[in-house]
């Protein structure tokens, strides 16, 4: 009730006039498009290196508008997580990629792995672990095939219910990353604390990776950091296949990138 309150005062705050009309609309046209069923995934393969094989896919989230043009998330997430909208925005993303990835269960072997995106919204203002278990339950998919993909500000937020919460859908059976890793935050305190499975090197360190001769501290070192702690890792944005092999000698395990494949729509992502 003490929050609904202070939101409720938001409303009159007069840094919502410095907004102006145009985020106002984003805003009423995000709650519109979760309605008229608007939202789209477009998945991502992602690979593993020592042998080319598609592990999983990354789900991304598209906004289709009216004049039939494709929003980027980058467009209009900061917004959705600035209203709240994301926690319902977040449910659907996690029901339809749980219902995509149980039809590739069925069609397919090798059972690619669907990960999700969440927002710290999502765990501070949602039920995530209801929202999970029933995106679970109405798909059939088997937990072990769903990997949430967390970011370090979600963990570092506030470490002692976030702690059980993660511990909790961990328990649960599903696989836990931490996305953009080494962007974020300087302590790293939290990896030893959380039960995570992988760390998602961001793809701002693959530079290093270019030239053969240079050096690659940053990627070797959380690669390292990765192993002692027994976690996997898998490098975003990779973009060429002297970086890919670069990565592999490296001992990163996995790789997702437009040299492999780009996002698409579900029903390109067989053909
Ligand atoms: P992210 O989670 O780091 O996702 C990777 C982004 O890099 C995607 O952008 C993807 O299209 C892009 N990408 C993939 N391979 C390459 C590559 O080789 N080179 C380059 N330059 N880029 C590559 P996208 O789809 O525009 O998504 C942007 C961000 O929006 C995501 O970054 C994620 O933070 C957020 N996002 C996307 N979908 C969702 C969602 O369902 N929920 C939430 N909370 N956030 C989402
Ligand atoms: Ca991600
Ligand atoms: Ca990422
Ligand atoms: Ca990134």
């Amino acid at each position: 009730a003490k929050d609904s309150g202070r939101n409720t005062f938001q409303f009159f705050d007069p840094s919502m006039h410095a907004q102006g009309m145009e985020r106002m609309q984003l805003q009423h046209g995000l709650a519109k498009a979760l309605e008229q069923g608007e939202f789209e995934l477009h998945y991502q393969t992602q690979v593993e290196l020592a042998t080319g094989r598609r592990v999983g896919a990354e789900a991304l989230l598209r906004w289709r508008r009216a004049d039939g043009k494709l929003m980027p998330p980058a467009e209009f997430i900061p917004v959705a997580e600035q209203t709240g909208l994301i926690v319902p925005i977040g449910a659907w993303v996690l029901h339809e990629a749980c219902r995509q990835a149980a039809l590739w269960q069925n069609e397919r072997q090798g059972r690619p792995r669907i990960a999700v995106n969440l927002s710290a919204l999502q765990f501070r203002q949602g039920d995530i672990e209801a929202t999970v278990q029933s995106a679970l339950q109405a798909s059939g998919l088997p937990p072990s095939q769903l990997e949430l993909e967390l970011t370090e500000s979600i963990l570092i937020g506030d470490p002692a219910s976030v702690l059980a919460t993660v511990t909790r859908l961990k328990a649960m059976g599903v696989k836990l990353a931490i996305d953009d890793f080494g962007t974020g935050y300087s302590s790293l305190a939290y990896l030893s604390r959380f039960p995570i499975d992988k760390l998602k090197i961001d793809r701002s360190f693959l530079h290093q990776l270019d030239d053969a001769s240079q050096g690659a501290v940053i990627v070797e070192a959380i690669i390292g950091l990765a192993r002692s702690l027994g976690l996997r890792t898998i490098a975003e944005g990779v973009e060429t296949e002297a970086v890919a092999a670069r990565l592999l000698q490296l001992g990163c395990q996995e790789a997702q990138g437009y040299y492999f494949a780009r996002p698409v729509p579900a029903s390109e992502l067989f053909s």
